[in-house]
């Protein structure tokens, strides 16, 4: 019988570092989601899959320069015994990057498998062979693909169903409707001779929501004029 309730999505983690897991993806929201079973994470380590008894899972790359590259016999196999289906990503620089409309739409999968390099990177023959999605989490290079996995994961399971409670929607926040957030307040009141703008206490919603708006496009207009042209152009008929 179908109850129409989500199934919990399943990530797998491809990695020499499996102990880096789940790291900060164990605590708060992404934590407790983790302990109430809204998602499960599995650490696979790719040294497991090494055919000799040193574990070597890299080699030089072929044509010179620095650096290794992660051989593809020894990930191919550990993808074999490990990749059961579903979204198969490779955290990556050249990746597309990472945005919230991408965090979205991997939050509605089901089964995701995660390769995270090392080194400079895997051979290409892997990516070619399965038809690897590569993802970048920005226009910088990390050391490895576990930061990235990590954080890419912390955006993805913030919005499963059942993570945030009703009270925090995600409705309001930046990049969700395309502008950066309004600024927000709390009390006191006054600090430090700092009032809270008046409007926010007046109580009178519809004033509040054209403020909100106001305030959202003058700090994305002033931060990130590039969002504000997109976010214009979409409101344009
Ligand atoms: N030589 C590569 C960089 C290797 S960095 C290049 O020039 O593109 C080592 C690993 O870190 C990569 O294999 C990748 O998995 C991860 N990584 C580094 N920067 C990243 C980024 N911005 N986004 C996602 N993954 C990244």
């Amino acid at each position: 019988m179908t109850t129409g309730k989500m199934l919990p999505m399943k990530v797998k983690v491809l990695t020499i570092f499996p102990e880096m897991f789940p790291g900060f993806l164990g605590y708060s929201l992404t934590g407790k989601a983790l302990d109430q079973g809204l998602w499960s994470l599995e650490a696979v380590n790719i040294r497991d899959y090494a055919f000799d008894k040193h574990g070597s899972v890299d080699d030089t790359p072929c044509g010179g320069g620095a650096g290794m590259i992660m051989r593809p016999d020894v990930l191919g196999t550990a993808l074999k015994a490990n990749y059961d289906g579903g979204r198969l990503i490779y955290m990556s620089p050249r990746g597309e990057p990472l945005t919230q409309a991408k965090v979205h739409e991997l939050s509605r999968v089901e089964n995701m498998t995660v390769i995270c390099g090392r080194f400079e990177g895997i051979d290409e023959r892997i990516i070619d062979a399965y038809n690897i999605e590569e993802v970048s989490i920005g226009d910088y290079i990390l050391t490895g693909g576990e930061q990235a996995a990590m954080i890419m994961l912390d955006a993805v399971v913030r919005l499963l169903p059942g993570v945030l409670g009703n009270s925090e929607s995600t409705e309001n926040e930046s990049f969700e409707n395309g502008l950066l957030e309004y600024p927000q307040y709390t009390r006191p009141v006054v600090w430090d001779g700092r009032e809270v703008p008046e409007v926010l206490l007046s109580g009178h919603h519809q004033n509040i929501a054209r403020w909100r708006e106001e305030k959202a496009i003058e700090i994305t207009k002033r931060k990130r004029p590039d969002l504000l042209k997109k976010y214009l152009d979409s409101k344009k008929v």
